[in-house]
């Protein structure tokens, strides 16, 4: 038996209008011939656009598409229309909808004015991105930028990364903005390219919006549409290529996430025994060598410790001791600063240096002390980079962040510097004590003998900054 049904959808939210399904006027399909054809279809502002959702290959989804997608068709089609403007241009009037079951993994796609929705994908997604990607679609639909090739040879073509950024920017940031689901976030952020496409380049093209010109994306679809589209155009209206606005846009997120998660510790890490040394807000926990007060030298800005006065700060000094640990910070040093991180440090020498180790810090391409970053100072270097014929450097210019860690154990101890090992050695060891002996640190007494003492930032040769400055203490193994 074949059956056929038209869906009368009724009532105000619907302009009444049941239009016959095509197929239901031709001659009985032999191919399906147990389906009911169900559509339905209802018009939008004042009949100039009318829509038909077939979803005579998902019944199930016929009541859903009723009350949850139609409503968002009837007022987002004409809002996307007017949104994407061009002189002469009429969007299609007639759009048909239809759920099907053989577009395999593609959850839903756009050609001249029919959205074909993958019957299953939406099944899935109900309750989550469903109706959004009918939005997407939809502003495919009014686009049409592929006319214009059509009607000349001679047009340009618009790059399918803005074609899907404009519908994800619409979609995403126009139509449901709270679901926040085009956010850049530390998870994605190492795919945050302003040509990325679909949801980045959304992210992007918002961006531009409210930092640029809010009228961008109108601008865009214009010269798309018309066959225009040129990368000159961004220059045009923002007054900045391109590539520089992609570079502005990663790095404000880079400095609103590394912001969000500044000077903190996640579950995991407390689970794992890292201890915060610098809270971010003040200097509780430090004070200078010897002392129970820091000068004022060292200061707290935006989030960092600063050794803001080089003259007017000297060694800073946890409060804690520290025997072994695992221990990391980032600083940002100004060109030819040279600073330090000491461990072991006690109240015995004349100076912090007097007996605790001292990892170096510095700006390696201009301070002049031959001691680089990361080296243990005047004792132990990493190797030869093959590369350059000089020791390993991994360190990046005097403006940027670098991060240093260390592990400081009986067993063994090593350096890394932006993640790249140096080296590792043994205090107390025949290799250690001879090189010891050697350097300047050999008239001594006191040096690298204890083992426990204050872990001390140096603050007398240079401008720095320090951040994420923590610490993971490690029981000695008996
Ligand atoms: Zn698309």
């Amino acid at each position: 038996m074949k059956l056929y049904i038209v869906l009368v959808i009724s009532g105000l939210a619907f302009a009444s209008q049941a239009l016959r399904a095509e197929e239901a006027a031709e001659p009985k399909p032999t191919a399906t011939p147990e389906r009911e054809v169900i559509t339905k279809s209802f018009r939008a502002e004042d009949s100039k656009f009318s829509f038909t959702i077939d979803s005579s290959a998902a019944p199930d989804l016929t009541e859903w598409a009723e009350t949850e997608l139609a409503p968002v068709v009837r007022e987002w089609y004409p809002r996307i229309v007017k949104l994407l403007p061009s002189e002469g241009y009429q969007a299609p009037t007639n759009i048909t909808i239809r759920f099907r079951t053989d577009l395999g993994r593609t959850p839903a796609s756009a050609s001249g004015s029919r959205i074909n929705c993958n019957a299953d994908w939406f099944r899935r997604n109900l309750k989550g991105e469903a109706r959004g990607s009918v939005v997407h679609e939809m502003v495919h639909v009014v686009q049409q930028y592929g006319r214009a090739r059509r009607n000349s040879p001679n047009a340009a073509r618009t790059p399918g990364w803005l074609v899907e950024g404009i519908a994800d920017y619409i979609r995403w940031f126009l139509y449901e903005p709270e679901s926040k689901g085009a956010e850049i976030t530390a998870r994605n952020l190492a795919r945050a390219k302003h040509d990325a496409s679909y949801r980045i380049t959304g992210n992007f093209l918002n961006w531009v919006t409210q930092t640029y010109d809010n009228t961008i994306v109108a601008r865009l679809n214009t010269a798309a549409r018309e066959g225009k589209y040129a990368e000159d155009l961004w220059k045009d209206y923002t007054g900045k290529p391109l590539t520089e606005l992609g570079e502005e846009w990663k790095r404000g997120h880079e400095t609103r996430l590394a912001a969000a998660t500044l000077n903190s510790l996640n579950e995991d890490e407390k689970k794992a025994g890292w201890k915060l040394l610098f809270n971010g807000k003040n200097l509780d926990g430090w004070r200078n060598f010897k002392t129970n007060t820091v000068r004022p030298g060292w200061q707290v800005k935006d989030g960092t410790l600063v050794c803001a006065d080089p003259k007017n700060a000297g060694d800073l000094c946890t409060e804690e001791k520290f025997d072994w640990f695992e221990f990391e910070l980032e600083y940002n040093i100004t060109p030819a600063g040279n600073s330090g991180i000491m461990f072991h440090v006690t109240d015995e020498g004349r100076a912090a240096w007097a007996t605790g180790p001292e990892v170096q810090l510095e700006d390696n391409a201009a301070a002049k002390d031959p001691q680089r970053c990361g080296w243990l100072y005047g004792l132990y270097q990493p190797p030869d980079d093959p590369k350059t014929g000089k020791p390993l450097d991994a360190t990046k210019p005097a403006g940027e962040w670098n991060k240093v860690r260390l592990v400081i154990t009986p067993e063994k101890c090593e350096h890394y510097v932006n993640g790249v090992k140096y080296f590792e050695y043994v205090l107390g060891s025949e290799d250690f004590n001879a090189r010891v002996a050697r350097s300047k640190f050999g008239r001594m007494p006191l040096f690298a003998k204890s083992t426990s003492g204050y872990v001390v930032l140096q603050g007398d040769h240079g401008q720095i900054s320090f951040r994420n400055i923590r610490i993971r203490p490690i029981q000695a193994k008996a």
